[in-house]
């Protein structure tokens, strides 16, 4: 081995191999870990399953060895420390935590333990962090010279843009003021550009350099389909793509939440709920379950999900709409950690709008912060109405140009994972990532111009005629000239409008509503029983200046492509290597699985933490016969090597 007590590319390598025993750093570790460890300040954007972790814990290591001391990492994550740090100890690594859950006696051999110098990772909540003992406990570190960085992850807390603002982060500004010297990283898996700079402002990062990487998940596939039935079609979807899989439900409210839940458990799936009106022992009963077995379907709100690392999350499904976009790539961001096929899946229909607009609309914010969030909230509908590339929108949302914008064959580039597929269309060359729905079956788009232009009219009509508004209900009946209780009430049968769109059907309308609201064309009135309201953009719309293109309704949910991809595409890299072994090894397979769930056991950590499936799948294919063989292994570093080496030999050698 060589000297690795220098900070030098070599000796991150040699802690890459020998502690955490992977072969390659990816792309923008090296660099990041470079410039820290070499003591310099960073904010690292990088999306959830891209290796953020190694970007602080080598450096860490490395500074460690080179006498600098402790690395302090701040983490909102409080539920999640223990495996954190569990999983650290399986490599090797001296770590600790230090939050609430701690017994005094306990917290205070952890603190003896830091002041001793002998650990290099401690994990702490940030409102630990800033008490004046454990602050005097940092002096004291830093007049030695042993406070080595500070890792804030999850920054995006410091911000109220972000979706999970916590207070506490603001006041992380101390450690600049107090510890000026010592280098600061600050990661985190989302931020749009305002939340980016509300970062920089607030921890005074605006000397760091910034890495950001593109913020593409090519493993998971984006699905959004019409509502209809909606807990009829989370059924179909997890029945048909991912029977026994692992995933996370997202819905609005707790009540939702444990009704699905119910359901799904009727329907012989392993599911459990969770929200923040379950007692704090139930969620984290329920948390400890979904991490430690397999196939666990979790049914929840967003209260859920956040620094969840477990990595074979094979969906999330979202049976409401998410406020804005950040947390819809957040909470997506979930599946498939392992870079093995994954599904976002989302179904979205016109209530979701309005209960979103209400939401908003009657919340105790101010305009200003209303306004942000609209705006926030037309890009998700935006989104959810395209009829291109669900992938290219997500990323130019975050200004991630990594893939170019349909329409412009030179600058199409397709990036690593993804086919370079274009296609002729009647607007141009339209991009094609291969694995969103719209890029796997382009929808069949109609002109819903004279049906929005009808719609909108009868809106204007309706106003004049009763000096009141009407909601989306009523509009639809009159437009396609249904003459119902309330029609005749009101006498909008007598409306020159009645019955203009006949041949329209109510989801087609429905459709157009809902786009019409997405480009903001019609209002939504919250304060009124969601009365519709023209705004300043539906004269254009009817005067026919701008056309309204629609996917069609009803090939949204296309039975086909996903029949299709069942006999293309097996759901997982780790079932699609798992079925290219051969009997005997799949027979190792399994017994090394059940000898990793008996550790993962006995050291009450998730069986990931033991060793990844992919680990387990590249042993039972190449049955090793000695530790030498063993070594060379994706995700064998030198102390699991030393820990399970034998007994893995011996599992191998028992077939
Ligand atoms: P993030 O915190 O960015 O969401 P993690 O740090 O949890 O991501 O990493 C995601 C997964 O990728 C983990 O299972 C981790 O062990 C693995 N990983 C990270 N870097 C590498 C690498 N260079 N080689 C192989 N696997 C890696
Ligand atoms: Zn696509």
């Amino acid at each position: 081995m060589r000297a690795a007590h220098t900070l030098t590319t070599d000796s991150f390598h040699d802690i890459l191999h020998g502690v955490f025993g992977y072969t390659y750093f990816r792309a923008p570790q090296e660099d990041i870990i470079d410039h820290v460890a070499g003591g310099g300040d960073a904010l690292v954007l990088m999306p959830t399953g891209g290796g953020k972790s190694l970007c602080y814990q080598i450096p860490a290591i490395a500074r460690q060895r080179a006498g600098h001391g402790i690395t302090v990492v701040i983490s909102p994550l409080i539920a999640l420390m223990h495996d954190q740090v569990g999983a650290l100890h399986e490599a090797g690594v001296a770590a600790d935590f230090l939050n609430s859950s701690l017994s005094g006696e306990a917290a205070y051999a952890v603190e003896q333990r830091m002041l001793r110098g002998e650990i290099t990772l401690l994990y702490a909540a940030p409102e630990r962090i800033t008490t004046p003992r454990f602050l005097a406990q940092l002096d004291r570190l830093h007049e030695d010279g042993q406070l080595a960085l500070f890792a804030i992850d999850e920054a995006h807390c410091v911000s109220q843009w972000g979706h999970d603002f916590r207070p506490e982060y603001r006041a992380l500004t101390v450690l600049h003021e107090r510890y000026a010297s010592v280098p600061r990283m600050a990661l985190t898996a989302t931020a749009d550009a305002l939340t980016r700079a509300d970062i920089v402002e607030r921890l005074e990062l605006q000397n760091a350099r910034q890495f950001v990487s593109s913020f593409d998940r090519p493993n998971i596939r984006y699905q959004i389909v019409e509502k209809k039935e909606p807990t009829a079609q989370l059924l179909r979807f997890i029945e048909r793509e991912h029977a026994g899989d692992a995933g996370i439900v997202y819905c609005q409210s707790r009540k939702r939440v444990e009704e699905v839940a119910a359901l799904l458990v009727q329907h012989g799936h392993h599911a459990l709920p969770y929200h923040a009106g379950l007692d704090a022992e139930v969620r984290m009963h329920n948390q400890n379950r979904f991490l430690r077995d397999e196939g666990v379907v979790m049914v929840a709100t967003i209260a859920f999900g956040m620094g969840i690392d477990k990595p074979d999350v094979r969906f999330v499904a979202h049976l409401d709409m998410p406020k804005n976009i950040e947390g819809y790539y957040q909470e997506t961001g979930r599946a498939g950690r392992d870079g093995a096929a994954a599904d976002a899946w989302m179904c979205y229909g016109l209530q979701d709008v309005v209960n979103q607009r209400r939401m908003i609309d009657e919340s105790p914010a101010g305009e200003d912060f209303k306004h942000i969030q609209r705006g926030k909230l037309d890009a998700l509908l935006g989104l959810a109405e395209a009829s291109d590339c669900r992938r290219v929108r997500l990323l130019s949302y975050f200004d991630d140009n990594s893939l170019s914008l349909a329409g412009s064959p030179q600058g199409a580039k397709a990036p690593a994972g993804h086919s370079e597929v274009h296609e002729v269309t009647s607007v141009g060359v339209r991009y094609s990532c291969g694995n969103c729905d719209n890029c796997i079956a382009p929808p069949q788009v109609w002109d819903g111009t004279d049906a929005a232009r009808k719609l909108l009219s009868t809106i204007y009509r309706v106003q004049q005629h009763s000096g009141i508004g009407f909601g989306a209900g009523q509009i639809m009946d009159i437009v396609r000239g249904k003459k119902t209780e309330k029609v005749t009430q009101f006498g909008h049968e007598t409306l020159s409008t009645f019955g203009v769109g006949a041949l329209y059907t109510e989801l087609q309308l429905r459709g157009v509503l809902r786009q019409l609201i997405a480009i903001g064309a019609l209002n939504v009135n919250a304060q009124a029983f969601n009365t519709l309201q023209l705004t300043d953009a539906s004269r254009a719309v009817l005067k026919g200046e701008v056309a309204v293109r629609l996917r069609e309704s009803a090939s949204n949910e296309r039975g086909t492509g996903n029949a299709g991809r069942k006999a293309q595409r097996p759901t997982a890299t780790a079932r699609t290597a798992l079925g290219e072994l051969d009997a005997a090894a799949q027979q190792r397979f399994g017994s090394l699985k059940a000898w990793r769930a008996e550790v993962a056991r006995e050291h009450n950590l998730p069986a990931y933490v033991i060793f990844h499936d992919a680990t387990l799948i590249a042993i039972a294919q190449s049955a090793p016969q000695s530790m030498a063989e063993l070594e060379g292994i994706s995700g064998i570093g030198a102390r699991k090597l030393e820990a399970y080496g034998a007994e893995v030999l011996r599992v191998i050698e028992s077939h």
